[in-house]
């Protein structure tokens, strides 16, 4: 074939132009499989090369509308993303080796928008100066609509379709900062004994309560929403964040009761909530949302489960009493290795000869600057982060010691009992340390005993059925202590496998013109002494109440008409006196 010089040189150029438009083409027939199109522009010739495919993907005919930029971004992109999309574009401070990529919505044929990932990358020539950029928009909407799917899921709580912990923290976060000024009240809520309701209606029913009230709180929070932030923190726990108005945060408690009131279930539910409300040091300090909700759990706390109050502010009780926490939290441990805790005894003794019949072991903090502190402040802060478990074995160590020592002394010695905390109860290895420590300073099981506590659930109680039978197995005595606190029924006497039932006066108050109380009291007396259980009244504080409940039946009694709480050396002192029968007593009491 015989090919004229011009026609060549001719050819040769179209060849030259052709050869990246060819090369591209070649890659866009690859992308095309791929759901991409690619656009090229070169900096020196200033010429733009826009893929055919580019019409199939997004609206318009970009090749031939090349010339009006503007109008393009506006009627191919979403309105949102046109801002960052042209400045994705400006190539102003574009060097070679440079690469880049955004997500944005085009409008395509279907009359609707979807996600494309722009992606560029700035070639040099071979001088290595920035030749030409090669642009490439690939089809996301599978990927991002999934992502976006995600994101919306990971935000929600499955249950209510509420927000859920962590997004309330990143909404609340953006709210507080963008209203600096404004002072917000965080309310948490809960239901009382929501765990008792999930056992008597099942926790389907449970399930639809805690939609309920999602719906409920959303549609309180449905004219404020701008301004306010809500979720479920998880179980039947509930926050709300709104602008401090003392009338509008009544109206929201007072909307949630009211509506938990109309709830077709015959269950009085009660919930209570918690209030904080922000200061200016909370904004300028920049308190973290957790650290804000958590004063609002603080304030909770103190009404949890109470039948006066359900609602607490957050006030400086609260606050002294939480430092104090965190003192009682950060010495625990060195009080412990420095002997700051001390075992004292309260005598218990036969009513109407006065005679010591044992004691219990209770514990006493003698703070260096602080003087005595009451097991009443350190024992619940104890029982909510473990250490009790250490205190509780320090005691029975301290008791197995004192035992030992009296028994080599040749004295004559009384059970002790002492306290088994109910977090107690979930330690595989209570039994064996028990026993190990027992046995190191031998002393015979029927010296020691232990006092449980029955709990509001049922779940807890078998373990406390199971520890009870077992330290019966092994000759221990069992004392079911506050008995008649409200947990324990007269039904599970029967079930209960313990020796002692310790009944406390505080519970089940004798008084003349109380004649139920009475009633209740000596029945329970009654019904014990049938079943073989031994009784001791706890909280004994007068000489009527000794004689009355020596009227009903009991013989033994631990209260601070006869003894109060006193150190071991004291203990010994008292063992040693001339115990004083009751008539003795009586007299006392008429000649003063
Ligand atoms: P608890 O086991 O019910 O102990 C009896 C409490 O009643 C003691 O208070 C005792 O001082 C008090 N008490 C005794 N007689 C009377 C009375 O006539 N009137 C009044 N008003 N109170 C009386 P304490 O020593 O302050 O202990 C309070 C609680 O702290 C105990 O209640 C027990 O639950 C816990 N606790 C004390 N020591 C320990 C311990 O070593 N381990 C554990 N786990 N808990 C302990
Ligand atoms: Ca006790
Ligand atoms: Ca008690």
């Amino acid at each position: 074939m015989k090919i004229d010089q011009e026609s060549h040189e001719n050819l040769q150029s179209v060849n030259q132009s052709r050869w990246n438009e060819a090369e591209l083409l070649r890659d866009s027939r690859i992308l095309e499989h791929t759901h991409s199109f690619i656009v090229e522009y070169n900096f020196k010739t200033k010429q733009c090369y826009i893929d055919p495919a580019q019409r199939r993907h997004v609206y318009g005919d970009w090749q031939n509308e090349k010339n009006n930029y503007d109008r393009n971004y506006k009627r191919v992109v979403l309105k949102d993303d046109i801002a960052p999309l042209q400045a994705f574009f400006d190539f102003s401070d574009l060097k070679a080796g440079d690469s880049r990529s955004i997500d944005a919505r085009f409008y395509v044929k279907a009359h609707a928008y979807e996600w494309y990932r722009v992606s560029l990358v700035c070639y040099a020539d071979a001088n290595g100066e920035k030749e030409r950029v090669l642009i490439t928009f690939t089809n996301a909407e599978q990927e991002l609509e999934t992502v976006q799917k995600l994101k919306f899921l990971l935000a929600k709580d499955p249950l209510t379709h509420m927000p859920n912990l962590d997004s309330f923290v990143q909404m609340t976060e953006k709210m507080l900062q963008s209203h600096p000024e404004q002072s917000y009240a965080f309310i948490r809520m809960d239901i009382d004994k929501f765990r008792i309701i999930n056992q008597m209606y099942g926790t389907k029913e449970g399930d639809n309560i805690l939609r309920y009230i999602g719906v409920k709180i959303q549609e309180w929070a449905g004219p404020i929403l701008e301004t306010s932030t809500y979720c479920r923190i998880s179980s039947d726990m509930f926050c709300v964040c709104m602008p401090a108005e003392a009338d509008s945060i009544q109206e929201i408690i007072d909307f949630i009761q009211t509506s938990l009131h109309a709830y077709p279930i015959k269950f009085d539910m009660i919930m209570s909530f918690g209030v904080y409300i922000t200061c200016e040091e909370d904004r300028d300090a920049q308190t973290s949302v957790s650290t804000l909700m958590d004063r609002a759990a603080s304030a909770q706390r103190t009404v949890k489960n109470s039948y006066m109050n359900h609602i607490a502010y957050y006030d400086s009780v609260i606050r002294k009493k939480e430092i104090a926490e965190q003192i009682i939290i950060s010495e625990m441990k060195k009080a412990l290795e420095t002997n700051q805790f001390q075992v004292y005894l309260q005598p218990k003794c036969e009513m109407d000869t006065g005679k010591i019949i044992g004691s219990e072991a209770l514990v006493r903090w003698i703070h260096p600057s602080q003087g005595i502190i009451s097991p009443g402040e350190f024992i619940p802060v104890f029982e909510k982060n473990g250490f009790i478990s250490e205190l509780d074995y320090f005691v029975l160590r301290t008791t197995c010691q004192m035992i030992r020592r009296w028994l080599d002394e040749g004295k004559k010695v009384y059970p002790i009992s002492v306290n088994v905390s109910r977090t107690d109860l979930y330690n595989p290895n209570l039994l064996e340390q028990i026993k190990e420590c027992v046995a190191e300073f031998e002393v015979p099981h029927e010296l020691i005993a232990f006092e449980l506590t029955e709990s509001a659930f049922v779940s807890d109680n078998m373990q406390l059925y199971n520890l009870a039978k077992l330290l019966q197995e092994n000759h221990f005595n069992v004392m079911m202590d506050d008995f008649g606190s409200g947990y324990s029924s007269l039904n599970s006497l029967r079930e209960i496998p313990v020796d002692v039932l310790k009944i406390d006066l505080k519970f089940l108050p004798p008084s003349s013109d109380d004649r139920r109380g009475n009633v209740i009291l000596h029945s329970v007396v009654e019904m014990a002494n049938r079943l073989g259980l031994e009784v001791i009244v706890e909280g004994v504080e007068t000489i009527e109440q000794a004689e009355f409940l020596l009227s009903i039946g009991c013989r033994n009694a631990q209260g601070f008409y006869f003894y109060r709480p006193m150190p071991v050396s004291e203990y010994e002192r008292c063992l040693e006196e001339e115990p004083k029968e009751i008539s003795v007593r009586r007299q006392e009491e008429q000649s003063k």
